[in-house]
C-alpha cells in the first residue's frame, strides 16, 4: 500500500491552482484506487483554469483525463486487481433516471463526475468502476490511452450529424486537440473532401499529416470561399465547430450548403447570445446540432479506435511536465504552442 500522503494539483478559484500535500483517496467496497502514470491536459481545464467551470466548487481537485497502474481495489472488485494498467472516463451516469432510459447518458440526472488527475493517486468509484474502466492492452500506452475520454465526447457529436462517404465536411478550430480528432474521424468516415480551418500555422500543419484535404488559415484566406470553391458553390455537407468563439459558431453557418448539418462543438460562456438568420436556418432547411460531454457506449467505441491505431493519439500530445509544472502546460496550451500536455506525476 501507498504511503498516507500524495502530490496533487488544487483548484483554487480562477487563474490559481496550488500543488499540496494532501491525504491519498480511501476506496470503498466497488472503487479502485490507481497510481496516475499519464494525465492529459484539456481544453476544458484551460477554460477552468482561465475564467472557472459552472460544474466545480472550489477547492477542488483538477484534472479527468488519466491511464495509470491500480495499486488497491475494494473487496467487491471482481473484474479488476492490483497491477493492472487501466484507463477510466471521468464521470458515469446513473442508468436510472429518464434520460440514461432512452440512451441520453450523457444528458443525466445524476451523472457521476471524478476529478483528481493531476495528482499521484486517484479514486475510481464504483459506479466508474462498474461502467467506463478499461483494461489496456501491452502495445497502448498510457498517453495514449489516456486520449480517449475527449475522444468519446468526439465520437458523440459525430453520431449526431452522421457523416456519410464522400461527403465534404468543414472543420473550424481544426487545429486544437479536439479538432484534429474531429478530422481523423471524419477522414475515417470517407469524408471528402476535408477542410481544416485554424488560425495556426504549426496546428494546421499537424491536420495536413493527419490527412485534411485543404488547410485554411483564416488569418490569410477566406474560408466561405475557398469551401465554396471546392464544393461546386454549395457549401460543405457538415460544418463542425470546435474553436469554442461565438465568431466561429456563426462561421460555421456561413460554410454550410443547404440542406446541411451544422455542429456547435466548442461550448461558449454561460449566457452567450448567438444571433441566427431564420431565413437562412428556415429556407435553406439547415440543421443544427448542441452536443455536450460522452456516453458509456462512445467512450468504449473510442478505446477501441485508439487501441486499433484509427486515431493517432501520439500526434495529439506535444509535450511532456512533471507534475509541479502543470501550470506551464496549460499556459503553453493556453498559448497554442502546444496541444495536449502529459503531465506525469
Ligand atoms: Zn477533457
Ligand atoms: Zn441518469
Amino acid at each position: 500500500m501507498p504511503a498516507a500522503s500524495m502530490r496533487a494539483v488544487v483548484y483554487l478559484e480562477p487563474g490559481v491552482i496550488a500543488l499540496r500535500q494532501v491525504p491519498i483517496p480511501n476506496i470503498e467496497s466497488g472503487d479502485l484506487l490507481v497510481r496516475v502514470r499519464t494525465a492529459l491536459t484539456c481544453g476544458t481545464d484551460v477554460k477552468t483554469y482561465k475564467r472557472g467551470h459552472p460544474k466545480y466548487d472550489p477547492p477542488t481537485m483538477f484534472g479527468h483525463e488519466f491511464a495509470g497502474d491500480i495499486v488497491a481495489v475494494g473487496e467487491a472488485v471482481t473484474e479488476f486487481e492490483p497491477g493492472m494498467r487501466v484507463v477510466a472516463g471521468n464521470t458515469a451516469p446513473c442508468n436510472a433516471c429518464y434520460y440514461c432510459k432512452r440512451g441520453q447518458h450523457n444528458l443525466c440526472d445524476d451523472l457521476l463526475v471524478n476529478l483528481g488527475a493531476f495528482a499521484e493517486y486517484i479514486r475510481v468509484p464504483a459506479r466508474l468502476v462498474q461502467q467506463n474502466t478499461f483494461i489496456l492492452p501491452d502495445h497502448l500506452s498510457y498517453r495514449q490511452a489516456a486520449i480517449i475520454e475527449p475522444l468519446a465526447c468526439v465520437l458523440h457529436g459525430q453520431d449526431l450529424v452522421q457523416i456519410q462517404t464522400g461527403e465534404s465536411v468543414a472543420i473550424i478550430g481544426a487545429g486544437g486537440p479536439i479538432g484534429l480528432m474531429h478530422t481523423q474521424l471524419a477522414l475515417h468516415q470517407g469524408a471528402a473532401p476535408v477542410f481544416a480551418i485554424d488560425m495556426n500555422d504549426m496546428r494546421l500543419g499537424i491536420a495536413r499529416q493527419l490527412g485534411a484535404s485543404r488547410t485554411i488559415n483564416l488569418k490569410h484566406e477566406d474560408p466561405a470561399t475557398i469551401v465554396r470553391e471546392m464544393t461546386a458553390g454549395r457549401g460543405a455537407d457538415v460544418v463542425i465547430e470546435c474553436a469554442g468563439a461565438k465568431a466561429a459558431w456563426l462561421s460555421a453557418l456561413q460554410l454550410v450548403r443547404k440542406g446541411g448539418r451544422v455542429l456547435w462543438f466548442g461550448g461558449l460562456p454561460g449566457g452567450t447570445q448567438v444571433e441566427i438568420d431564420a431565413t437562412h436556418v428556415h429556407y435553406d432547411e439547415i440543421s443544427i446540432f448542441g452536443v455536450y460531454h460522452l456516453t458509456p457506449q462512445t467512450l468504449e467505441r473510442a478505446f477501441h479506435l485508439v487501441g486499433e491505431g484509427v486515431i493517432d493519439a501520439k500526434a495529439l500530445i506535444t509535450h511532456e511536465v512533471p507534475l509541479e509544472r502543470l501550470e506551464d502546460g496549460l499556459r503553453m496550451m493556453m498559448a497554442g504552442e502546444s496541444l495536449k500536455v502529459a503531465v506525469v506525476p
